[in-house]
């Protein structure tokens, strides 16, 4: 069998997970009521570990639908999100225009774009078909990329101005998102560019 980098991934997460597994409903609803408290108040790096840590939390509630259980009081400002009742949490990532803001309860759509205030919303669509461009560069096909006269030339170029859109959201975007949720995340990685969290500076 060949490798699947994204099934290892999820393998590692898994085990990963195992911690949180042990865990009984209320203990784990208890430690992310007490996390979301922590989070609160800034904008955090998807690669952050203790975003990392409640993402991992947050599968297992969701897979045991501790949020409709109400065991915890949840940190008074998190509004309930609409696709799976856990508090809002929104991920920005590049699918913004596709999927809204992300949840990292249940993968849905935390926050979808139409529910964007109007004076943020040109910003994101913006930095987002900006963004679809850049990272088309590495789905280009033979044709295209032999139309250029060199491809990993034009790749890294890519990565770069993904860097640069990257920590765009992350200094002005995500801000911008805090006014309206108590905490916010941003996605700072692209696979597909090659582009890690080190990358993007602030
Ligand atoms: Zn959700
Ligand atoms: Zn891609």
């Amino acid at each position: 069998m060949g490798h699947d980098p994204e099934m290892e991934i999820d393998s590692l997460w898994n085990e990963y997970g195992e911690v949180f597994r042990e865990f009984d409903d209320l203990t784990l609803a208890r430690w992310m009521a007490q996390t979301l408290g922590q989070l609160r108040g800034r904008v955090w790096r998807l690669s952050h570990p203790l975003v990392g840590c409640y993402r991992l939390a947050a599968r297992t509630a969701n897979e045991r639908q501790v949020w409709l259980k109400r065991l915890v009081v949840v940190p008074a400002d998190y509004p309930e999100s609409a696709c799976c009742r856990a508090p809002v949490l929104p991920l920005l990532t590049r699918d913004v225009l596709q999927c809204g803001l992300g949840c990292l309860h249940c993968d849905g759509t935390a926050v979808p774009l139409d529910e964007l205030p109007p004076d943020l919303l040109p910003m994101i669509t913006d930095w987002a078909e900006q963004y679809e461009k850049v990272h088309a560069v590495a789905h280009w096909d033979q044709a295209q990329q032999s139309s250029v006269a060199d491809y990993d030339q034009e790749f890294d170029a890519a990565a770069e101005k993904a860097e640069e859109l990257l920590s765009l959201a992350g200094r002005v975007l995500a801000p911008r998102l805090l006014e309206l949720y108590p905490a916010v995340v941003w996605e700072d990685q692209d696979e597909c560019l090659e582009v890690q969290p080190e990358d993007i500076k602030l």
